[in-house]
């Protein structure tokens, strides 16, 4: 088997990973960067709230972007899913699905994290589209409109104070018993906001747009749109196998120079934050990059 040196090896070739390796080939560093082409917001039409791109496809964001970062010779790319990780004297071994042996001095996950469905029915089919996680990136198009909130307790009283502010026709959906203290309820009933706690059969929608939620009783709820607070994991598993720290939250733990507990492996983007956008992945991507030179230059 070959084995193929690098300064650095990014793992995901998204926004963030992406972001670094532009930082990186301006730098003039041998890198590779591996991607097996799955981001988070893959399933969303339109991505917005990023200045020069709102309203752009996602994936045409990426291509745009991987286009530029690739005319940098010394960066490589790598449509692969990379399986293990080792740490072996001054250097890592990466090993990827289609069995390559790849090396490098510093190690950087821009890997991003896995949203967990709530298996209601047709649920996956709205998700991004009209099942959506963040108001600034999809509020707007929904303002004013007839919108549900899928969440529990304190998430779910702290998240409908901020929607309110798109929208004054929400409900909130608990989907079984609530959670949510009388004190919040009657607080939140002065903004009209009501709470459903009905449990949830399925979402009927026309190409994911969602049209009612019908409850296991039989009975139906109009909607535009609805948010929903999901569980997540990281998408990859491999920093955690290293032993970098992951905080109470489920996040890599980093420092203000995106370097994770483990020296010599750098982590950025949405599996170190829960701000989560293109915009702040893009920026953690850029000082990752940044930060990696610097170390690479220091011998850190
Ligand atoms: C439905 C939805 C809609 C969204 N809409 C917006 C929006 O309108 N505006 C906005 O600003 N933000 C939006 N976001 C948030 C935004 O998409 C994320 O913040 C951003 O994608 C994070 O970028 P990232 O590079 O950290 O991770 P991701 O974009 O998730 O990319 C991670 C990459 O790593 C790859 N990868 C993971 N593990 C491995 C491995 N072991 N080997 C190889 N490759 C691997 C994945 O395949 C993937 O390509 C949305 C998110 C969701 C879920």
């Amino acid at each position: 088997m070959n084995t193929r040196n690098f300064e650095v090896i990014i793992i995901g070739g998204s926004y963030a990973g992406l972001s670094a390796a532009l930082s990186l080939g301006r730098a003039i560093r041998k890198v590779l960067v591996i991607d097996n082409g799955k981001p988070c917001n893959r399933h969303t039409p339109h991505s917005h709230n990023f200045l020069t791109q709102d309203g752009r496809s996602p994936a045409i964001i990426a291509e745009t972007g991987k286009e530029q970062v690739m005319q940098y010779p010394t960066v490589q790319f790598m449509d692969a899913w990379v399986t293990e990780v080792k740490k072996e004297k001054e250097q890592f071994i990466v090993f990827t699905s289609d069995h390559q042996n790849l090396t490098a001095k510093k190690i950087l996950f821009a890997t991003g994290v896995k949203d967990l469905m709530p298996g209601i029915e047709s649920f996956d089919d709205c998700w991004g589209i009209s099942a959506i996680h963040c108001p600034y990136c999809h509020g707007y198009e929904y303002k004013g409109k007839k919108t549900g909130l899928l969440a529990n307790g304190d998430i779910a009283f702290e998240f409908s104070q901020l929607l309110h502010n798109w929208t004054d026709q929400l409900t909130i959906f608990t989907n079984g018993p609530s959670t949510i203290t009388s004190a919040q309820a009657d607080q939140l009933v002065l903004k009209n906001i009501f709470i459903v706690e009905k449990k949830i059969r399925k979402f009927q929608h026309h190409k994911g747009y969602i049209q009612s939620m019908k409850f296991r009783d039989g009975s139906t709820f109009q909607l535009d749109a609805i948010y929903a607070k999901l569980s997540f994991e990281q998408h990859s598993p491999i920093p955690e196998k290293l032993g970098c720290k992951i905080n109470e939250q489920g996040y890599i733990q980093i420092d203000e120079f995106q370097r994770t507990s483990i020296p010599g492996i750098y982590a950025a983007g949405d599996n170190t934050t829960s701000m989560r956008s293109v915009a702040s992945a893009v920026a953690a991507g850029t000082k990752a990059g940044a930060f990696i030179n610097h170390d690479l230059i220091s011998g850190n």
